[in-house]
């Protein structure tokens, strides 16, 4: 180890407390000694400190690590970090962790995947046969940000089994539009139709109760947490006795997210946290898969990688909506595709058909 700079040295943030205060009121809550209010204003407040708690590690922590820490630093840590009997690394990390899912899961109105095996059941809202062709039918919506309509009446519909692409330029609307089908973009107007149900008016939690599963933009994994960890988070509206099942499936899919099951997901490479991120998003259980952007900030060889897995699961039935910038790429594999202009659909078609097209392969190919 080189020796460290002064400057850089904070005093550490003790987390403990508040661990041991949230799980107290977890506990309180699911024996309803407490109201469900008071458990959400404290896993609010443990969230905010613990936030601030990684804030101050990146700013102050890792910067240090980084500088003082030689190869072979960080190749003991790894080990630490993989050795099931490190008392500190591992034991009193996962018995915090167990105890704290299982207080929040006890107290959750709806079973969770971390307590029982009864996940509810969908609320029949029927508008149309659910034996329709259309797993998904979004009509004319339409979301804003403020003043600014991202979306202006968006027609888009997805069979079961398709795997739809749907591409454009920064700012086309994208993301808000699969945001918006996952539930967590509010819509002004039009309406989503899913497996025959609407499903407008429907949480976010709820529609991955009822199978819309998302692997956002950017990944967004909780680093710091193991990737065995950030896959049950996946599957927290699944009864448990399917986790464990499902967790041996997607490591079927993804050996070396087996292998390292028990790093931290921050320790990946780009191309492993996304599959990482698709991981988790399968272990809901998904009947629609949402991609967004997952070739995105990725080495070409990773993309091809990232590509390949999203053709296995396209082969195996799985439906999927795709937003993607490579945009030949995500054509070249999908039965159909629209593109996007600034919160419009302006083109459709087969995949092939769209990559033929003059248009778009100036626009969007580079062609
Ligand atoms: P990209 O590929 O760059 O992510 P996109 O096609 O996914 O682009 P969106 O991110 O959905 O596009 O953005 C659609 C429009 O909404 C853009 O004009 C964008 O500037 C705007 N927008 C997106 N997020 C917000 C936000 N949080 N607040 C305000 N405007 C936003």
């Amino acid at each position: 180890m080189r020796p460290p700079c002064s400057t850089h040295c904070k005093k550490p943030i003790a987390w403990g407390p508040t661990l041991q205060a949230l799980r107290s009121i977890a506990l309180a809550a699911a024996r309803q000694r407490t109201e469900a209010t008071a458990l959400a204003a404290a896993l609010r407040s443990a969230l905010a400190e613990l936030t601030n708690n990684m804030r101050a590690e990146e700013q102050h922590a890792l910067p240090l690590a980084r500088a003082v820490l030689t190869a072979q630093d960080w190749a003991e840590i790894d080990r630490a970090f993989l050795d099931p009997d490190n008392p500190d690394l591992r034991q009193r990390a996962q018995a915090e962790l167990h105890r704290l899912f299982h207080g929040v899961g006890m107290a959750a109105s709806d079973p969770i995947g971390v307590v029982d095996d009864s996940a509810g059941q969908p609320q029949p809202n029927a508008v149309a046969g659910a034996s329709s062709d259309w797993l998904l039918q979004a009509r004319d919506v339409e979301s804003c940000y403020g003043r600014i309509k991202a979306l202006k009446g968006i027609n888009i519909r997805v069979r079961r089994g398709e795997t739809v692409a749907l591409v454009g330029a920064n700012g086309a609307g994208k993301t808000t539009f699969l945001r918006t089908l996952s539930g967590v973009q509010p819509m002004s107007a039009g309406s989503v139709v899913f497996d025959g149900e609407d499903i407008s008016q429907l949480r976010s939690d709820i529609r991955v109760r009822r199978g819309i599963c998302q692997s956002p933009e950017g990944r967004q994994l909780f680093n710091p947490l193991s990737i065995e960890d950030n896959l049950r988070l996946g599957a927290y509206t699944r009864p448990r006795r399917q986790v464990e099942a499902d967790l041996e499936s997607v490591y079927g899919m993804f050996p070396v997210l087996k292998e390292k099951r028990s790093l931290a997901a921050g320790h990946l490479s780009g191309g492993q946290q996304q599959m990482l991120a698709i991981g988790r998003a399968l272990m809901g259980r998904p009947s629609l898969l949402l991609l967004d952007e997952p070739s995105m900030g990725l080495a070409p060889l990773l993309v091809q990688e990232v590509f390949h897995v999203i053709k296995m699961l396209r082969d195996q039935g799985m439906t999927i909506l795709l937003v993607e910038q490579n945009a030949l790429a995500a054509l070249a594999i999908a039965d159909r595709g629209y593109v996007l202009e600034t919160g419009s659909v302006t083109l459709t078609g087969t995949g092939r058909a769209l990559i033929d097209n003059e248009e778009i392969r100036t626009a969007y190919l580079g062609m």
